[in-house]
């Protein structure tokens, strides 16, 4: 049987925060963890074997390889700035096509409104309370599985390319990682999509010559403040108001109150254009996946860790909040063997489900670990109606504790829950709770807690029973599920 290192997931509840150990910091910008393991092959026994009895592949050992992973997040990627998501500006010709090709998730939900849990979550499948890296000075727990240290402990050769400075080994996501580049973390001001492409790109040349099937994880970090104009993208003019495009997020919020509507509409021109900069980026690293004939063999995940906000509450950037614009994220899935190109899925669904998903469709045998999130086979396939995943409700949230340098960014501790079209939020510091038909009501403005009181304590229900969660249980078939 294939070797399998097994740690086990972190059981406590949703909110309560385990007793983390902290890594040391390393400083060099490339982290060589350990050489692929191999596992495979020192089995004896072909990947075709293991896919075989996931039913992907239909020939016996000699033939094809197993699947290779593309995992692309983008920080900062707000949904309704995509073309696919109904953006009316081109922003994104790349990522648009790559949809059409794909199955889209039309109301997918970052599991936090900022990086480090974002990120967290979905390599691990497991919410905040459960990874560790829940909150400022955290970091992802070396107690839970990470799906790089599932993949590699099952052969695959695993790289990933960091861009922000949350996602350095030092917080603990290189884990699993043959190899880790986070030369690129160099800050809010940089510009580092063209550059990571490139980087990308020989490594994605690499891979391919090894027999190993591989998993390149890709994090892009230019829509994501200081909003860069740039000079060959012309969505934004020369300067608006008193902005010219070079502000800080700080000199931005300290504008919150006296903003004007044309200078808000210019930061969103320069947002655009960082989109737009990114899509051409992630558009030549597919091209070069196609080009390199590996499209056909290989799952691609593109996603992002939050959205952003741009003073539709009087505040600028993220973390603040879990209003739509920032967890309601895009989430698209290439899955070679799922033949429904433009698909849609319209049922809520939490990134916490990435893991058990990619482990699904790349047949590993997932049943020794624990998520949080089910498997959205069923969805993608589409042979399943949507009531039939027990995905149960969507949750997110948020314990942010700023830092002095951040001041006067505000401690924020909030919940929400997803059920259907209804969405509440609680507040963890002043108990407020707000109730939101998205359906009717998708900018969130109508507070329906005090006129519906059932449907407060229906959707609290899962809050609560999240704090002491029962025990796990397995759905047959599937990946198993802690919660529901
Ligand atoms: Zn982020």
């Amino acid at each position: 049987m294939p070797r399998v290192r097994r740690r086990a997931a972190n059981r406590e509840s949703w909110f309560g925060h385990p007793n983390v150990p902290r890594l040391h910091a390393e400083s060099a910008q490339e982290v060589a963890r350990k050489p692929a393991r191999g596992a495979w092959r020192a089995s004896g026994r072909c990947a075709a074997t293991r896919l075989l009895a996931a039913g992907l592949l239909a020939a016996g050992c000699g033939g094809p390889p197993p699947p290779n992973l593309l995992l692309i997040t983008v920080d900062t990627l707000r949904r309704n700035h995509l073309g696919c998501y109904g953006h009316s500006r081109s922003t994104s010709p790349a990522i648009d096509a790559f949809a059409a090709s794909a199955v889209r998730f039309d109301r997918a939900y970052a599991t936090a409104p900022w990086t480090k849990p974002s990120i967290a979550s979905i390599f691990t499948g497991l919410h905040p309370g459960g990874h560790g890296a829940s909150g400022v000075g955290r970091v992802l727990s070396e107690k839970v599985t990470t799906l790089a240290e599932i993949l590699s402990d099952q052969g695959w050769a695993t790289a990933g390319f960091v861009t922000h400075r949350m996602l350095r080994p030092e917080n603990g996501f290189h884990q699993g990682f043959d190899v880790y580049h986070d030369g690129l973390a160099e800050g809010d001001d940089s510009v580092t999509s063209p550059r990571l492409t490139s980087q990308a790109i020989a490594m994605l040349q690499r891979l391919v010559k090894s027999e190993e099937p591989f998993f390149l994880f890709v994090h892009y970090f230019d829509p994501h403040y200081t909003y860069n104009a740039h000079a060959d993208i012309d969505f934004a003019p020369k300067q608006v108001g008193r902005l010219e495009g070079t502000e800080s997020i700080h000199l931005l919020r300290r504008l919150a109150g006296n903003i004007t509507s044309n200078e808000v509409a210019f930061l969103r021109d320069l947002y655009d254009e960082e989109v737009a900069l990114t899509d051409r980026g992630i558009g030549q690293l597919l091209a070069e996946l196609t080009r390199l004939g590996r499209a056909e063999n290989t799952l691609v995940v593109l996603t992002a860790d939050h959205g952003e906000e741009f003073f539709e509450r009087g505040w600028i950037g993220h973390t603040r909040s879990l209003y739509e614009e920032l967890v309601q994220v895009p989430l698209i899935i290439r899955d070679p063997t799922v033949n429904r190109p433009g698909a849609v899925v319209t049922q809520p669904v939490s990134l916490v489900s990435i893991t058990p998903t990619v482990l699904d469709l790349l047949g590993v045998d997932a049943s020794r670990y624990e998520f949080h999130g089910a498997s959205l086979t069923p969805l993608l396939g589409g042979t399943e109606p949507a009531e039939a995943l027990p995905a149960g409700p969507v949750l997110t949230e948020v314990e942010y504790r700023p830092a002095r340098h951040e001041m006067p960014v505000k401690l924020t501790v909030k919940q929400a829950v997803i059920v259907g079209s209804r969405k509440l939020i609680r507040d963890g510091l002043t108990g407020n709770i707000e109730l939101f038909d998205l359906a009717a009501d998708p900018g969130e403005v109508d507070n329906l807690a005090a006129t519906d009181p059932g449907g407060v304590a229906q959707l609290l229900r899962p809050l609560r029973s999240r704090a002491r969660p029962d025990p796990p249980r397995r759905v047959p078939g599937r990946s198993a599920q802690a919660f529901r």
